[in-house]
């Protein structure tokens, strides 16, 4: 008995890897997912800005996408936590190249795809955790609109808050909440006024109700929305378990790739949130489309 080898393991079955999936499945390719389902916006309950399912739940959206993969003869599931992955030396193109451990079984293949998102490591104030996606939101373009132009509260994490400070004014009259995160320089403060933001320099000493904001010196601004800087990490260990090169995007680290979405590892390939510094559930569509074909062109070159 020979062990099953995989063309492709699909680590992270959310967007990005349904996504690649689906090219190698319609490629004919064997492909397993392996998937944690801990969907990075699984705090939401509405997903917006992907065509054709504006507004849908993000979890109908992912489950859909799913049902559609399976129905795929070549494609195999397993609804669980990859705990490591290792390169193994490939004798020939049609020998395996890595290993995935899962619960105590190895799963093989001649080709990785990490597609495993990121993680918001949100930030330390009270009542903030849980009501993210809900009330507090750090993606204007996903939850804006749906403010109505009501009141919005910036709550600043450190000078990139500028960035949500001078856009949110597009969605509603905005206040921005400097919370002693930085001090704005002159030009900053023009920039500011000039876009209408009013300025609360008291510190935040907690968030009840919907979006009610306490303040140190004892006065609640009440906001139809809050916008926070979460910054991320790598979901999994993985990429580092494997030795992969990692670049600093704006709110942390992301595996480096090509642009066929190949990492420094040959045969390693990574995409979606985890692997590019703008995130969206339509870019990371697009991101597993592209990893897609790049995995299938390098499984045509043969051993790595
Ligand atoms: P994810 O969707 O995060 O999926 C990664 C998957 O990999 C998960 O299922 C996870 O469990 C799995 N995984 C990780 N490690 C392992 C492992 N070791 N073993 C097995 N599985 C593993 N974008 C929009 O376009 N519109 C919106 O309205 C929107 N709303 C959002 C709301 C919130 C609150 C947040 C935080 C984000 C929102 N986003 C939205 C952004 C969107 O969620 C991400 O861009 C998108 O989910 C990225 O898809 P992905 O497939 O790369 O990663
Ligand atoms: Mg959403």
């Amino acid at each position: 008995m020979h062990e099953r080898i995989y063309d492709v393991i699909i680590i992270g079955g959310s967007y990005a890897g349904l996504s690649a999936g689906l090219q190698l499945a319609r490629a004919r390719r064997n492909v397993l997912v392996i998937d944690e389902g801990l969907r990075r916006n699984r705090f939401a309950s509405h997903s917006h800005g992907f065509l054709t399912q504006d507004g849908k739940d993000p979890a109908a959206i992912a489950a859909e996408a799913r049902a559609q993969l399976m129905a795929y003869p070549t494609v195999a599931w397993v609804d669980t936590r990859a705990e490591a992955a290792q390169r193994l030396d490939q004798a020939c193109s049609d020998a395996a190249a890595f290993k995935v451990d899962v619960d105590g079984t190895a799963y093989s293949s001649r080709r990785l795809l990490l597609a495993t998102g990121v993680r918001d490591i949100l930030p330390d104030i009270e009542g903030l955790a849980p009501r993210w996606g809900k009330s507090v939101f750090h993606c204007p373009y996903c939850h804006g609109y749906a403010l109505n132009q009501g009141p919005i509260g910036v709550i600043a994490g450190s000078v990139l808050s500028m960035h949500h400070g001078l856009m949110l004014p597009d969605w509603g009259p905005t206040t921005f909440l400097l919370n002693n995160a930085f001090d704005p320089d002159q030009e900053q403060l023009t920039a500011l006024a000039a876009r209408g933001v009013r300025l609360e320099r008291s510190p935040i000493k907690a968030i009840s109700g919907h979006a009610d904001v306490a303040l140190g010196d004892g006065r609640t601004l009440s906001f139809a929305g809050l916008f926070a800087l979460a910054a991320t990490e790598l979901a999994s260990p993985i990429a580092d378990q494997l030795g992969l090169t990692l670049e600093e995007g704006p709110l942390g680290p992301i595996i480096k790739t090509d642009p066929m979405k190949e990492t420094s590892l040959p045969g390693v390939f990574a995409c979606g949130d985890a692997a590019r510094a703008m995130a969206s559930v339509a870019l990371a569509v697009g991101d597993g489309n592209l990893a897609g074909a790049g995995l299938h062109r390098s499984l045509l070159s043969g051993a790595i």
